[in-house]
């Protein structure tokens, strides 16, 4: 945990700057406190909810009196109270082979940098890889798939330019049952401005997925870029109406102060974060704790 204490604050410091309460002690609690301590979690992308809840709890507990470390530490776990999940962090793994991963998101989130993080995370972890390129609109996209496969020594299926994603789907899951491959990560178009097209591709692979193997998809992860803020929550609102997502992947958290919005994902469209992205590298995908996010906001 420590190691993933030190990766989270590298890739959280600009949020974290954003969260200095400890530059603020000894300053009485007032309305000036309040307001200040509202800009920053807005700021963050925290939410104008979960905003509001917190100031208002910090109020009830701290008016006129001064802020310590005790404040410090009421906010730490409103936070974590407002992130906590029931749902497992991990991901759902089927009892017969492969496992299915669906993964969705508009170009540029990240998409395909997470699948190949992803792909070698479970490579690490001894399990054999089939990335299935359904993309198949962008040309680039599978090629850079296809060197992100190279690299993790994970097999790939694609389709000729222009084909249909549903029969790249199809053939996917034929060559991860003939080959007893443990996990299938299936990657998607996500070109957003023919959303209702976009999504009735999703759909279409979905339920290819469904009809092949048993279970499947196990998950559909949304990737998010999280300097996109509240337009993140946007389209994860679109996505999760369309094809029913089990957890989200937010990335570039190393780029940005809008660290917060972690907390309106998890409060607005009640999806678990899985993994957060905090840097460009293939182990900067690390699987989310809310305690050490929070910790790491604070230090
Ligand atoms: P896609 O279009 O969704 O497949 O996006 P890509 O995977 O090609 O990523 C778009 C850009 O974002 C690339 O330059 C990636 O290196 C970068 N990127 C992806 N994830 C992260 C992250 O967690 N942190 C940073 N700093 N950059 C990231």
């Amino acid at each position: 945990i420590k190691g993933l204490l030190d990766r989270f604050r590298k890739g959280l410091s600009k949020t974290a700057q954003l969260f200095n309460i400890r530059s603020w002690f000894g300053r009485k609690v007032d309305q000036s406190f309040l307001d200040d301590l509202e800009a920053r979690l807005i700021q963050a992308d925290v939410g104008v909810k979960s905003t509001q809840r917190i100031v208002d709890r910090v109020r009830e507990a701290y008016s006129d009196k001064t802020a310590d470390d005790d404040l410090l530490n009421f906010v730490k776990a409103e936070l974590k109270a407002l992130l906590v999940d029931p749902r497992p962090g991990t991901l759902a793994v089927s009892p017969s082979k492969p496992t299915v991963y669906l993964i969705a998101g508009v170009n540029g989130s990240g998409k395909t940098t997470s699948i190949a993080k992803l792909a070698q995370r479970l490579k690490d972890e001894g399990k054999t890889i089939l990335l299935a390129a359904c993309d198949t609109f962008r040309a680039a996209a599978a090629d850079q798939l296809t060197v992100w496969a190279t690299r993790s020594g994970s097999d790939i299926v694609k389709g000729a330019p222009g084909a249909d994603p549903a029969s790249v789907a199809h053939d996917a899951c034929d060559r991860a049952l003939a080959r007893g491959a443990d996990v299938l990560i299936v990657d998607t178009a996500g070109r957003l401005h023919t959303q209702s097209h976009l999504m009735r591709e999703l759909e279409k692979v979905r339920g290819v997925l469904h009809r092949k193997i048993s279970g499947a998809p196990h998950e559909v992860l949304l990737v998010l870029d999280a300097t996109n803020g509240q337009n993140a929550i946007r389209q994860a609102e679109v996505f999760t109406k369309s094809i029913g997502c089990t957890g989200v992947i937010l990335t570039k958290l190393d780029g940005t102060a809008k660290g917060g919005v972690v907390v309106a994902v998890r409060q607005t469209i009640d999806l678990p974060v899985k993994f957060i992205g905090v840097g460009e590298g293939i182990d900067d995908l690390q699987p989310f704790d809310a305690d050490t996010f929070v910790e790491s906001l604070f230090t």
